[in-house]
């Protein structure tokens, strides 16, 4: 996301490196099918908003960060935004085509939109405060259930998130942050993967390679060091432990055996095609039935990991 680039280029791109992903994974087409439209609605829309300058984010108070604080938690966010409302409304109506038992939700947020321009800010404000209670009024006002509700403003508002966090990453490269949430928007991670460091001896140092998260919800990645469950900060290596098979290793489910949650990783040391950060939870979508099955749950829910529920 460094670079803008022309929505042409990145849904092409983005096309591409799903129609890979059915072939590779079969068992994938339908899931995949489901997503893309969204997926394709968000590349634009990401793509016309990094063609505008970063949101000019003062940096977050270093104190607050190292208090665990996420960095768009205390920032106003709505004067950065530009009008949010057209993009979110195309998010919604390519939801309620991706997923059809959501039409309520998406019709009922495209006409409060249309209503309440303000209403996009307040929402994105109290996802990335996490305000549980605040997001349940607003779904009872609604008349929705309030997990639905939130799925679909996650989704539909992912764009914009991923653009706040594409303004605030470059004032975190300096700082450190060893939490298993999202420095920017506090949420957990839906992936993780290994990659080498630039040095070698680093990779050695390592044991194989750097941890990186990815942010469910902002697509911020971050690093992590391994031996850790990010959940709930467990460090004792005999609760924590992962899983993988003979014909995939590079594929493992990490699982934190106090806290009952597992993360899938992706070793991307030896792999010669590396799929995309935002595909990666595709990919690994196997692992979050196996972990399901052992009775884990995922850090971060999301409609594609929701198997058993
Ligand atoms: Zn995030
Ligand atoms: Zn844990």
């Amino acid at each position: 996301m460094e670079n803008p680039v022309s929505a042409k280029d990145e849904v092409a791109s983005l096309k591409n490196q799903v129609d890979n992903m059915v072939e590779r994974k079969p068992f994938l087409k339908e899931t995949l099918n489901a997503f893309k439209e969204l997926m394709i609605a968000e590349a634009e829309l990401r793509a016309q908003l990094m063609t505008r300058p970063a949101p000019g984010m003062p940096p977050p108070d270093a104190l607050r960060l190292s208090a665990g604080v996420p960095a768009l938690s205390d920032m106003e966010l709505a004067p950065l935004f530009p009008d949010l409302t057209d993009g979110l409304k195309t998010m919604l109506a390519a939801l309620k085509r991706s997923f059809p038992p959501l039409k309520k939700e998406a019709e009922r947020l495209a006409a409060r939109v249309a209503e309440d321009p303000e209403a996009p800010a307040a929402w994105i404000r109290l996802l990335v405060r996490n305000e549980e209670d605040a997001l349940k009024k607003w779904a009872d006002e609604l008349e929705l259930e309030p997990a639905s509700f939130r799925f679909a403003l996650e989704k539909s508002l992912k764009p914009f998130l991923q653009w706040l966090a594409h303004g605030v990453a470059p004032h975190l490269e300096q700082m450190s942050w060893d939490r298993g949430y999202c420095p920017i928007c506090g949420a957990y991670p839906d992936t993780s993967y290994l990659k080498k460091g630039e040095e070698e001896s680093e990779y050695l140092v390592a044991h194989g390679g750097r941890r990186w998260l990815h942010c469910a919800l902002c697509s911020h990645e971050w690093r992590l060091h391994r031996i850790v469950c990010p959940y709930c900060g467990n460090e004792d290596a005999d609760t924590l432990e992962y899983f993988s098979s003979e014909e995939s290793p590079a594929e493992r489910l990490h699982v934190c055996h106090t806290c009952k949650k597992y993360l899938p990783c992706l070793d991307t040391s030896e792999l010669i095609e590396v799929p995309p950060a935002d595909l990666m939870p595709f990919e690994l979508l196997h692992l979050d039935l196996i972990a399901q099955e052992k009775g884990f749950s995922p850090m971060a829910w999301r409609h594609w990991n929701q198997l058993t529920s």
